[in-house]
């Protein structure tokens, strides 16, 4: 029986660690479509392809070849052959990635390239990243938005980067790619028939239990 989970959100609002929890409480394949976004990115970067050209950053977008493990468990990405799992997480990624994300070409593509991996899975598969529950898929069972207040999101944001930089210079960072990526896609306020989890004052599991008591609901 088909079953999509459409999760959107800003970042640190948890959505990839929850997402991934969710998917293997429930025996589906996992997809994270903002890996994709970054992975462009890199491949755009190492080869020096001009971000700010349109027609290059969408021409790379349907040729490279990108693979990624589709199942909860464990994590990785490659991009035309090359392991790119730790480097797209990077701050230079993380700077960058909104010029290819603003690409209305490139996005396309990707959206086609992720349909074609739910697909692909039997429909059976949590879908996570900005656009899932509007555009990538409007028809799964389940589409919600995960929020979280500015104060939690930076929080848990600089606990991920583990603290390299200054706190300030990393909301400041976090707030500018929320507020770009924003004018694509409207990743912060539900559309019809999603709902929202905000899990400011829950922990992890809490969360992963909201999220699957809407997916029962
Ligand atoms: O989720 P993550 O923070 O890794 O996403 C990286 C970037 O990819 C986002 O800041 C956004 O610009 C872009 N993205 C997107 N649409 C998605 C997923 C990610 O535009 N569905």
């Amino acid at each position: 029986k088909p079953l999509v989970i459409a999760i959107d959100g800003p970042s640190g609002s948890g959505k990839s660690s929850v997402s991934k929890a969710v998917a293997k409480r429930l025996g589906l394949a996992f997809l994270d479509t903002g890996a994709m976004y970054r992975a462009l990115t890199w491949h755009c970067l190492n080869g020096r392809i001009d971000l700010h050209d349109a027609a290059a950053v969408e021409a790379a977008a349907r040729t490279i070849s990108l693979e990624q493990n589709l199942t909860p468990e464990g994590e990785f990405v490659k991009v035309n052959g090359i392991t790119v799992t730790e480097p797209i997480r990077d701050p230079e990624i993380s700077k960058n990635v909104s010029a290819v994300a603003t690409n209305l070409g490139a996005r396309k593509e990707l959206v086609r390239r992720q349909q074609a991996v739910i697909a692909q899975c039997g429909h059976r598969i949590v879908v996570e990243g900005r656009d899932i529950t509007t555009v990538v898929a409007p028809q799964a069972q389940a589409r919600l938005i995960l929020t979280a207040s500015e104060e939690a999101r930076m929080r848990r944001r600089g606990l991920q980067l583990g603290g390299t930089q200054s706190a300030e210079q990393l909301v400041q960072q976090v707030l500018a790619r929320d507020a770009k990526d924003s004018t694509v896609v409207d990743f912060q306020r539900a559309a019809d028939g999603v709902y929202t989890v905000d899990s400011s004052d829950l922990d992890f599991e809490e969360t992963v239990t909201a999220v699957i008591n809407v997916v029962r609901s």
